[in-house]
């Protein structure tokens, strides 16, 4: 049996803004803790990573007003930004992701495949680590994530070897002390899964 086939990856919760400092370290899987975190660092995320972001966001429960509030508080951090390029730059963006501008769709967040597959350029942080990372730049970021050393070195040589979702499986058992036996689609149901052990 693998939970991921149940592949849910709606959060039945609504989500604070106050708490995701917090779930960015405990629940979020790697490819979401990364942007979030260079987000925080930089007060910046390029076009992709704010579409790939955003839309974890709103699957974690993240209201669109809330996550209005989220981006403006961020991206005002940086010097030459201001509510005026906010609303000009990042507003429609940000209520298209929640469908409320354009085709008016009800985005879903992306899964795995399409992160591992889209590009990524130089200086983005978006996709999939295991597959987008170098393998000395992942061996640090969970090290600095406190991952041991063991499961640091089994990690990179999923990744190495291209087994992505393993990989991030992987990386789930170690940070949550969990056995073997899950398998991930989907960023979004990794943080249910983490929600539904930690709750
Ligand atoms: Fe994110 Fe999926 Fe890659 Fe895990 S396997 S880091 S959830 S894109």
């Amino acid at each position: 049996y693998f939970s991921g086939m149940t592949k849910v990856i709606w959060s039945s919760e609504t989500t604070p803004i106050s708490m995701l400092d917090d779930l960015s370290q405990s629940s979020y899987p790697l490819c979401m803790r990364i942007m979030h975190e260079h987000l925080k660092t930089n007060h910046h995320l390029r076009n992709v990573g704010r579409m790939q972001y955003g839309l974890f966001l709103k699957g974690i429960g993240v209201t669109m007003d809330d996550s209005i509030e989220f981006w403006k508080r961020e991206l005002l951090k940086k010097e030459d930004m201001n509510d005026d390029k906010f609303n000009k730059q990042y507003l429609y963006h940000i209520k298209y992701n929640y469908g409320k501008m354009g085709r008016r769709v009800n985005y879903s967040p992306y899964g795995c495949n399409k992160l591992i597959l889209d590009p990524v350029g130089p200086g983005e942080v978006h996709g999939c680590p295991y597959k987008h990372m170098d393998v000395d730049e992942l061996t640090k970021k969970l090290s600095d994530f406190k991952i041991s050393p063991a499961d640091t070195g089994e990690i990179t040589r999923l990744a190495r070897e291209g087994h992505y979702i393993l990989a991030c499986t992987k990386y789930f058992e170690s940070t949550h002390k969990q056995p073997p036996g899950r398998m991930f689609m989907h960023p979004n149901q990794y943080y249910v899964e983490s929600r539904a052990i930690q709750n």
